[in-house]
């Protein structure tokens, strides 16, 4: 025997028996349906996760079926990720924005045996529960209460199911390539897809987004997800906060900006993540009230192009780090985070500062490359760009209950986003492959020309499309939304764009919008948009 290193398999229980033994006291704050605070500790999310997984197996569930969720970011919903993994269950975190009959295909296509809700959705669930042939269980997040009763006949509480169950249920030992948890992509095109996530995958991405250059939650920190749990499991923060031992903040349904600033400032929020819809109002209602976000150290703000003005004022106004991220549900979800290298120390500040701006670098456990439309690599010279392909331990290999043999590419999976890679790793998105623009055989970044449109200071949020040009093929117009109190107009508009782009890629027209719409995740729903304005330029 040469001796060798213990096995044990990578569960997501062992994350939340590590939180109860060495960070049982640290607090879990959270926001509940009618907008009561409660807080609580890892301690008794570890106690309650486990009454839960016992009263689970008592219902007679087997393993890895499947138990959904439509709920904020609440304590239950907290106990709720580990009670379900734990036990060998499958944690289906359902987005509850989607239409009815999206919610009916996904939680029918999952085949989910329970469907735990919080006072929100009754209506939701009322109207959905005779669709949902495989649900056996409706479990209302809370206490007993007679509407819900009246409203979903057999409904049980959260609560007193809980209570029914053992604090003592040992975890069971499973493989750790079990699968853990389901989450549907919002897909723009067809049914959603589900990406199930496994303990093994979880565990790693737990330790990859805990090194010091991707997000490196820590014991120190005041975490706010404000990236919903029903969103790619918050970006993987409850589990990687289990393992750090940090704070949580979990923020509830009221995610506007008087709200999230208030708790920023009343729980002293270290660290808070988020897609850039989310700081807009953040952002908005600091400057009105006054607001310092003193205890606020760092934002990592992904899921869409973070815009370099928002990281500018975090920075410039609040003393706050932004850590522009990108990934993706395929990707549990974390791809890339930008932070520096040793050798830009000695760059000037503001070389430094623009080294920010881009989407940022793998961490170890993903690669990228780019790829032209034959699959053939591209250079990585900070350039050429193309489609952007990734591989890696939390990176999905084929989706829930789909089989489809061309899915990946010799091992990589296809992301749809077009980037630039620089020699260093730094990746640019340029664009979703399906956003870009094509004018006359050039291609025109959307997001570029959005990162300028925002930083106006009469705009509060603008998107850029291409629609139908009868010379050029496409051409982008920029599509507006004002600041409250202001009223630019287009010359104003575009001669903001002057010096900053080359002159053919500034928009044709500017049109005016009170309101951008926007998907289930918070991203604006560019396809809409192109097809309201598809004949703005043919007349
Ligand atoms: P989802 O799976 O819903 O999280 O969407 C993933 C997609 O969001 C990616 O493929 C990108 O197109 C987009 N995305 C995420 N983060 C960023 C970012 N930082 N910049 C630009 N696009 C992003």
């Amino acid at each position: 025997m040469l001796g060798q290193m213990m096995t044990q398999p990578l569960l997501i229980s062992s994350l939340i028996d590590h939180a109860e033994r060495y960070h049982g006291q640290t607090e879990v704050i959270s926001v509940e349906t009618d907008g009561m605070v409660t807080e609580t500790n890892w301690a008794e999310v570890a106690q309650n996760a486990r009454r839960l997984g016992s009263a689970l197996t008592q219902l007679g569930l087997q393993p890895q079926d499947r138990v959904g969720t439509l709920a904020w970011n609440n304590r239950r919903h907290l106990e709720i990720y580990f009670g379900v993994s734990g036990a060998g269950f499958v944690c289906h975190t359902i987005n509850p924005r989607l239409f009815p009959e999206q919610l009916t295909y996904i939680i029918n296509h999952a085949k989910d045996r329970v469907l735990l809700f919080d006072a929100t959705f009754l209506p939701l669930v009322a109207g959905l529960q005779e669709h949902l042939t495989e649900v056996e269980h409706f479990v209302m997040m809370g206490p007993r209460s007679d509407e819900a009763l009246s409203q979903v006949p057999n409904v049980k509480f959260y609560d007193e199911l809980v209570a029914t169950g053992d604090s003592e249920f040992e975890w069971p030992d499973l493989d750790e390539n079990t699968a853990s948890s389901l989450c549907y992509t919002s897909g723009t095109t067809g049914n959603p897809k589900g990406v199930l996530y496994s303990h093994r995958s979880t565990l790693l991405h737990s330790f990859g987004s805990n090194t010091r250059d991707v997000i490196g939650f820590s014991a120190m920190d005041v975490v706010m997800p404000v990236v919903p749990m029903f969103h790619v499991n918050a970006w993987g923060s409850p589990y990687a906060c289990a393992m750090s031992g940090s704070r949580m903040v979990l923020p509830g349904p009221g995610l506007h900006g008087e709200a999230l600033v208030n708790l920023v400032d009343t729980y002293g929020v270290t660290l808070a993540l988020g897609v850039p819809t989310i700081w807009q109002g953040l952002l908005a209602h600091a400057a009105k009230s006054g607001s310092r976000l003193t205890s606020l150290v760092r934002t990592v703000i992904g899921g869409a192009a973070c815009p370099p003005s928002m990281i500018e004022t975090f920075r410039e106004t609040y003393g706050v780090d932004t850590v522009h991220a990108w990934g993706m549900s395929e990707m549990s979800p974390l791809g890339t985070t930008n932070f520096p290298l040793a050798k830009h120390r000695d760059l000037p500040i503001d070389d430094q500062h623009k080294l920010r701006e881009s989407q940022g670098r793998p961490p170890y456990g993903v690669e990228l490359k780019i790829v032209d439309d034959d699959g053939n690599a591209l250079p990585q010279d900070g350039e050429t760009q193309g489609d952007l392909m990734v591989r890696g331990h939390w990176v999905l290999d084929s989706y829930f209950q789909m089989q489809d043999e061309d899915l990946l590419d010799n091992g990589w999976f296809a992301t749809g986003d077009v980037a630039t890679l620089d020699p260093d790793g730094y990746m640019t998105i340029r664009d979703r492959s399906k956003d870009i623009i094509k004018s006359g055989g050039e291609w025109i970044s959307s997001v570029e020309l959005e990162n300028i449109a925002v930083a106006h200071p009469k705009l509060a949020t603008a998107a850029v499309v291409g629609v139908e040009h009868p010379k050029w093929g496409e051409r982008p117009i920029l599509v507006a939304v004002k600041a409250e109190g202001e009223d630019p107009d287009e010359p104003e508009l575009l001669g903001f764009f002057e010096g900053k782009i080359a002159s053919w890629q500034v928009p044709d027209k500017v049109v005016f919008v009170e309101a951008l719409p926007l998907n289930a995740t918070g991203k604006v729903l560019k396809r809409t948009l192109r097809e309201d304005f598809k004949d703005t330029l043919m007349g």
